[in-house]
């Protein structure tokens, strides 16, 4: 535990510490399981009650309405970007909108084009992705597959805090912040996460998605692919990653038990990121936030300093004081603080304490 930094990491990122520490003690023996979590089959009793529990507690923290399949699929969200196209793209006839907020929302675009015909109803390139589309901005066409969109950029660090408008089905990439606030599922065919950044430990991802949208997965689709074969299958239809779906199960219960739901998760996220973008607007410009304040992540604080030798010296001395992984992604660069549901407000506190000394000996 001494070893233990603050760790800003984009994903994998921060855990719950009472998460691992339960999984820490369970791990010879799941309780009522003779074994351990990685030990005992995806069909077992034990492991039907963490998959029960999991989608209980979804359920629940989302207020997911009936009409929903929740599946744990493999292949990250990556893998999404290319399924949701080949289920609700290809051979649909119509065209499918995206949304360019960013990075990510690029990836996704380039798997879709792959399968059918795409439409860029938005892209934020003019200003570097620094914000995302004001109302009536786009227009959404009522006839298209689907809109998709990425509510927070994991890189840029701009974030949807209300779903944009679509007059077709909403699909929504919620890799990276992912129950950081309650959310209005009725407004989504389908939102998907790895869990790797505000849910559990990498392998799984989770896919909420509405019932009726499974029947157009066609038959011709690889087993693997199919979202009608995975929700029919209760995500059984191949060995699933047992051990992540137990962690986001866990990750869950931490949200509901500790925390006290979502809203309250979020109001805690906007105290921990007021606390890092206040230092940043009252640092005359020695910081220079990326995402225009209106759009700003909660989840991906990304910024500037006024030279990259400074940068440097910035993650060499944050790092001495144990707050770790601090480099922005090599295609914005700068610095990016990843402050997930799970990083503690004391780490960001401790943060911004060092920006703000940082500031007084470094700026001319
Ligand atoms: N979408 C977003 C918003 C992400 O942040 C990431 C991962 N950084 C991905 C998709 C890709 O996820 P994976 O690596 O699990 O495929």
């Amino acid at each position: 535990m001494t070893d233990r930094v603050y760790n800003f990491s984009p994903g994998p990122a921060v855990l719950p510490i009472s998460v691992l520490e339960r999984v820490q003690k369970d791990m010879l023996c799941l309780p009522g399981a003779g074994a351990s979590i990685l030990e005992i089959s995806h069909r077992s009793k034990s492991f039907e009650k963490i998959l029960d529990s999991v989608k209980t507690r979804l359920t629940r923290l989302l207020k997911i309405p009936a009409g929903y399949k929740i599946l744990f699929l493999q292949g990250g969200s990556r893998l999404q970007f290319s399924m949701i196209a080949m289920n609700l793209l290809k051979g649909s006839g119509k065209a499918a909108e995206y949304l360019v907020t960013g990075s990510w929302g690029k990836y996704a675009l380039e798997e879709a084009k792959k399968e059918g015909e795409t439409r860029v109803v938005w892209d934020g390139k003019a200003t570097n992705y620094d914000r995302l589309p004001a109302a009536g901005e786009y227009r959404s066409d009522p006839n298209a597959a689907y809109l998709h969109f990425t509510s927070n950029e994991t890189i840029q660090g701009v974030q949807f805090l209300a779903e944009p408008a679509s007059n077709s089905t909403l699909i929504c990439d919620a890799s990276s912040d992912f129950m950081c606030r309650p959310l209005p599922i009725e407004k989504y065919g389908m939102i998907y996460a790895c869990a790797q950044k505000n849910a559990g430990p990498s392998g799984v991802t989770v896919v909420i998605v509405r019932e009726d949208l499974l029947a157009k997965s066609a038959d011709s689709l690889p087993g693997y692919m199919s979202y009608k074969k995975h929700a029919e299958e209760n995500s059984l239809w191949n060995t699933p990653n047992t051990f992540g779906i137990y962690v986001v199960d866990l990750v869950c219960q931490w949200l509901e038990e500790e925390i006290g739901g979502l809203a309250k998760m979020e109001e805690l996220n906007r105290r921990k990121s007021a606390l890092l973008y206040d230092v940043i607007d009252a640092s005359g410009g020695f910081y220079q936030g990326h995402a225009q304040p209106a759009n700003r992540s909660l989840m991906n604080v990304t910024f500037r300093l006024p030279s990259d030798e400074i940068q440097e010296k910035f993650l060499t001395e944050a790092k001495a004081k144990k707050l770790a992984d601090l480099k922005g992604h090599r295609s914005v660069g700068g610095i990016r603080a990843s402050i997930y549901n799970a990083m503690p407000i004391a780490g960001v506190e401790l943060l911004r304490d060092f920006m703000q000394e940082f500031r007084t000996n470094n700026a001319k």
